[in-house]
C-alpha cells in the first residue's frame, strides 16, 4: 500500500455509488448469442477496414478488420463462425444511426485461430510490445477506446517518469474493473509490468478509490514482491477517474489545457487495459471480450459479465434476469459521462464498461431557469463557467463558449448533478463541441481541397513551364545544329542547293 503526498484538486461532486447492486457479483460468463454483430469504429480515429466477405467462415481471434492509419485498431472475430451480413447496424451510439459491421453466426465450437507467438516480454524491446499490443486491437478500455499501442509508444516521444494505472472506476453503479481487481490481480499486475516495460519507466502507481478496500488489497497482495509498484488509495471523488484529475491528485500537477499527460512526464491506462495487454502480449490473444457490469434499479439480477464484443445488449439484459418494468433511461456506460441507449440491438464494443437501467427520470424533464447560483462553477474540476458557456451555446454564440474554455470541458457532468434548476448543462455542452468539430472538420475539408486545388493548379503550371522550357531548348538545340546539318547537307547537295 503506498502512503504518497495527494494533491487536492477543484471541484468534484460525490454522487451516490450505487455500487453494491453489483459489486459483489463475481464475473460470469454470456453464452453466445445467436449472432454476433461486430462494429468497424469501437474506438477513437478511424474504422477499420473488413477483410472477410459475406459467406466467409472466421475462427475466434482472426482478423476481420484491419485498422487504418496511426491512429486506428483492428478487429477481430470473437468467436468462430460464418460471416452472415458486411453492412450497416445499429451503433452503440446516442443517435442509434448504424454503423459498418460485420455480422457473425457463431458455430458454437468456439474454435481458435492460429495466434501470434507468446512472447518473453521482459526479452523484447519496447517497441516489439506496442506492435503486438496494436496487432492485439486493443484500446482503452475505461470507456474512451483510444488506441492503446499509441499511448505505449509515447516513451519515444516524451520524457516519461511514472505510468499510473487508472483502477479509480468513479463512476456510480460500474463495478467492472473493481471485480477484475479483485479477482485477477495478479494478471493485472503482470500487464503493469509489461505495459512499464514497453514505456521504459521505472515508477507505477495503481490508483484505486478508497471505496474498494478488498481491490486495494488484493493488489497490495499481488504486488508485494514488486518494488517499483505502488498501489495508491485515492479519494472517492467524482471525477477522480478522469485521466488529467488523477495525475494532478498523485503528482500535483496540471496536463496543459488540451494536452497529454505526457507531456508532464504521465501516462495513464485503465486496469481492464493492462489484463488485455497481457493476454495479447503472454498469449497472442487479442481483444475480443470484456467484463461489463450491467446494472440500475430496472435491471433483475445485476452482475458483472465477461461478455464477448458484437453481443447485442438485449441479450446481455436478458442474462442478467431481464428489465424489471420499463426503465425511465437506458444507459451505456455510468449516469455522469454515459450515453443513452437508443435501441437494445446495440452491440457491446471494447469501450463499453456497463449497461444501466436507471429508475430516474432524465433532468430535461424538471428543467428550470438558471438562478445564478454558482454551484456549477465549484463543482467543475476544470476551473470552467458552466452557466456562462450553456448561456452562450442557447444564444447559438459558439466562438464565446469556446472563449470560455469549452473545448477543455471533459463532460463529467458534475455541473450538472448539482444544478438545482436540473439544467441539462452536459448535453449543451456535447452539442456545442460536436457542432463546433463538425464545422473545424468541414473548414479542415475546405482548406485541404483548396490546398490540393492549388498544389494542382502550381503543378499542372510546372508541367506546362517544362514543357515550355523543353520545347525552348529543342529549338534551341535544333537552331544549334542547323548551320551544321545545312552544312553538311550543302556538302553533300553541292551546288545543287545554292543553285
Ligand atoms: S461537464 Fe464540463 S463544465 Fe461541467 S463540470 Fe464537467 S468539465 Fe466542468
Ligand atoms: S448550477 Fe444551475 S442554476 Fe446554478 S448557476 Fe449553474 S446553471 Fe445556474
Amino acid at each position: 500500500m503506498g502512503m504518497m503526498k495527494l494533491f487536492r484538486i477543484r471541484g468534484g461532486v460525490h454522487p451516490q455509488g450505487r455500487k453494491s447492486l453489483s459489486a459483489d457479483q463475481p464475473i460470469r460468463d454470456v453464452p453466445l448469442p445467436d449472432l454476433l454483430h461486430v462494429p468497424l469504429q469501437q474506438h477513437a480515429g478511424q474504422p477499420a477496414e473488413a477483410v472477410v466477405k459475406k459467406g466467409d467462415l472466421v475462427l475466434k481471434g482472426q482478423v476481420i478488420a484491419v485498422g487504418q492509419g496511426r491512429i486506428s485498431a483492428p478487429v477481430h472475430a470473437p468467436t468462430s463462425g460464418t460471416v452472415v451480413g458486411l453492412g450497416r447496424y445499429t451503433a452503440p451510439h446516442p443517435s442509434g444511426l448504424p454503423g459498418r459491421t460485420i455480422t457473425i453466426r457463431p458455430d458454437g465450437k468456439d474454435a481458435w485461430a492460429d495466434l501470434p507467438s507468446p512472447m518473453d516480454p521482459f526479452e523484447c524491446e519496447p517497441g516489439v510490445i506496442a506492435k503486438r499490443v496494436a496487432e492485439s486491437g486493443i484500446v482503452g478500455m475505461g470507456g474512451a477506446a483510444f488506441p492503446s499501442a499509441v499511448k505505449l509508444d509515447l516513451g519515444r516521444r516524451f520524457d516519461l517518469h511514472t505510468l499510473i494505472i487508472n483502477g479509480a472506476e468513479c463512476e456510480p453503479y460500474l463495478t467492472c474493473d473493481d471485480r477484475l481487481m479483485r479477482e485477477h490481480p495478479d494478471e493485472i499486475v503482470d500487464g503493469v509490468r509489461i505495459m512499464a516495460h514497453a514505456l521504459g519507466v521505472e515508477r507505477i502507481v495503481i490508483a484505486v478509490e478508497g471505496n474498494k478496500p478488498l481491490a486495494i488489497r488484493a493488489l497490495a497482495h499481488a504486488s508485494k514482491d514488486v518494488s517499483t509498484i505502488m498501489i495508491q488509495e485515492v479519494p472517492a471523488r467524482y471525477p477522480m477517474g478522469s485521466e488529467k484529475h488523477l495525475t494532478q491528485t498523485l503528482i500535483g500537477k496540471e496536463t496543459p489545457a488540451r494536452g497529454l499527460t505526457a507531456e508532464i512526464g504521465v501516462v495513464v491506462h485503465n486496469v481492464a487495459t493492462a489484463m488485455a495487454v497481457r493476454d495479447a502480449v503472454r498469449f497472442g490473444r487479442p481483444l475480443i471480450s470484456r467484463v461489463v457490469t450491467v446494472s440500475g434499479e430496472g435491471i433483475s439480477n445485476p452482475g458483472n459479465f465477461r461478455t464477448p464484443i458484437g453481443t447485442p445488449v438485449r441479450h446481455l439484459i436478458d442474462h442478467a434476469g431481464g428489465l424489471r418494468g420499463e426503465p425511465a433511461r437506458l444507459l451505456l456506460g455510468g449516469p455522469m459521462m454515459g450515453q443513452p441507449l437508443a435501441d437494445m440491438k446495440a452491440p457491446i464494443v471494447k469501450g463499453t464498461n456497463g449497461i444501466l437501467a436507471l429508475a430516474d427520470l432524465p433532468p430535461t424533464v424538471a428543467q428550470n431557469p438558471c438562478i445564478r447560483c454558482a454551484s456549477c462553477v465549484d463543482a467543475c474540476p476544470c476551473g470552467l463557467v458552466p452557466l456562462e458557456m450553456s448561456a452562450a451555446i442557447r444564444k447559438e454564440d459558439m466562438a464565446r463558449a469556446t472563449h470560455l474554455g469549452l473545448m477543455d470541458c471533459i463532460g463529467c457532468g458534475s455541473c450538472a448533478y448539482v444544478c438545482p434548476s436540473s439544467i441539462p448543462l452536459v448535453q449543451y455542452f456535447n452539442y456545442a463541441k460536436g457542432k463546433i468539430t463538425k464545422q473545424q472538420r468541414a473548414e479542415h475539408k475546405q482548406m485541404e481541397t483548396k490546398r490540393l486545388a492549388e498544389a494542382r493548379t502550381e503543378r499542372m503550371e510546372r508541367v506546362q513551364r517544362e514543357k515550355r522550357e523543353a520545347m525552348a531548348q529543342r529549338k534551341a538545340a535544333q537552331t544549334r545544329t542547323k548551320p551544321e546539318r545545312s552544312e553538311t547537307q550543302q556538302d553533300q547537295d553541292g551546288e545543287e542547293v545554292s543553285a
